[in-house]
């Protein structure tokens, strides 16, 4: 089952938990608009390459559209369809006063130089800055971009638009980012992580954690989990894995990642099979990479008791029956990995009130938004007795249902 199946079975299944219109449930399931754009551009060497982008913008009942842009070889639309829509429910969740969107490009940005880059993100924000804008649809980072790729839509927008920082969030301090937006997804996986674990009676000091993806959200999850006493036993990306299990130090691998490209060789712990990790003996696993690493193969071999969705869609619906009958706790990912959206809320605020927070309030604004977030879906568990991924669905889908209610849509 693709991304979008499986997003828009979650969907009806929270659809019909809280007895929704079907004429509603349809209409909040279609996008509001989906762009498709052909991106031409030179390369280095003068040849012409072309790669397809595309924006969607599912939902904007409860605010202006909100979401990342990201550069992969596996772009497709029903993905980038899949995301904007997961968006929608995710900002309803933190409680953020945004619909969703969400974009893409299918092209390797590991095989494009940065000035290859720069054309293509250009050339892709020429052809859809009517369509965005600080009140329509905001983008922000996501896999394969980041604060320089959020620089340059904002300089092409602005040559449209004029000086708009607020267009885009994520962007270098320097030209109106927030403090605490890189870090912010990180932390506030680790903010979730200490919501569930003192639910059930724990804390991250002295628990073992397993962690795939050591980009930007594994890093800042990890470092912060170190900080905290937690043992981050193994990690792995696209380079490989490794494993100690007394735990790893996350500054030291990071500093070798940095000087090497890779995790191999790191003195600190042992090489292992990158494909283990998911299966790897822990008692939190978190996935920060792609979609749909959990599925029938792998999910019952998970030693983990807790699972803590920081990618989006890491568990396909096979494998959340399987681990559901196993009693492994899942968080799910439009609640997980909400910090970074949130910051990305805060960035906007700031930019419009044209005023500067210190890091300290943005990061304690992000602890106050998902522990309330949690709080919110264990009240949606307690009053449909479902387990956390359709309290975050009931909750998102209900918020965003009553608001376009309010708004009238029939006529
Ligand atoms: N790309 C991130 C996400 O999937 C952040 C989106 C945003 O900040 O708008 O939630």
């Amino acid at each position: 089952m693709n991304a979008l199946a499986a997003t828009n079975r979650n969907f009806r299944h929270a659809a019909r938990i809280l007895g929704l219109d079907s004429k509603l449930e349809k209409s909040l399931l279609i996008p509001f608009r989906e762009i498709k754009v052909e991106c031409t551009i030179p390369k280095d060497d003068g040849s012409l390459v072309s790669y397809v982008g595309f924006r969607v913008q599912h939902d904007n009942a409860r605010g202006p559209m909100k979401g990342g842009i990201r550069y992969h070889p596996e772009v497709d639309p029903d993905e980038v369809n899949a995301l904007a829509q997961l968006m929608t429910w995710k900002t309803a969740v933190a409680d953020i006063p945004y619909g969703g969107a969400k974009g893409g490009i299918g092209c390797n940005p590991r095989e494009l130089s940065n000035s290859e880059l720069e054309r293509l993100t250009r050339v892709f924000t020429q052809k859809i800055h009517d369509l965005i804008g600080i009140h329509t649809d905001v983008p922000a980072p996501d896999m394969g971009t980041n604060a320089q790729t959020m620089a340059w839509i904002l300089d092409e927008y602005s040559k449209f638009h004029g000086h708009s920082p607020a267009v885009v969030t994520g962007k270098p301090i320097d030209l109106g980012g927030s403090l605490g937006r890189e870090a912010a997804t990180g932390r506030g996986v680790v903010f979730a992580t200490e919501a569930l674990l003192a639910e059930h009676g724990k804390q991250i000091k002295n628990m073992t954690f397993a962690i795939q993806g050591f980009g930007n959200v594994g890093y800042w999850a990890s470092k912060l989990i170190h900080e905290k006493g937690g043992k981050v036993v193994a990690i792995s990306d696209i380079t490989g894995a490794v494993t100690n299990p007394n735990g790893i130090d996350i500054q030291e691998l990071h500093m070798h990642k940095k000087s090497t490209g890779s995790l191999v060789n790191f003195q600190g712990a042992d090489s292992m099979d990158p494909n283990e990790l998911l299966i790897h003996d822990c008692d939190v696993l978190i996935p920060c990479a792609l979609g749909g690493v959990l599925n029938r193969e792998n999910a019952g071999e998970v030693k983990a008791k807790f699972i803590v969705e920081a990618a989006n869609h890491p568990t396909d619906p096979d494998a959340d029956e399987i681990l559901s009958k196993k009693g492994v706790v899942i968080l799910p990912d439009i609640y997980a990995n909400a910090g970074g959206v949130t910051v990305s809320y805060f960035e906007w605020v700031q930019n419009i009130q044209g005023f500067m927070w210190d890091e300290d309030k943005v990061n304690s604004e992000l602890q106050k938004y998902m522990t309330k977030a949690f709080h919110n879906i264990k009240n949606m568990c307690k009053s449909h007795d479902c387990n956390l991924r359709m309290g975050a669905f009931t909750l998102g889908v209900n918020r965003v249902a009553r608001a376009t209610l309010l708004r009238g849509w029939e006529a």
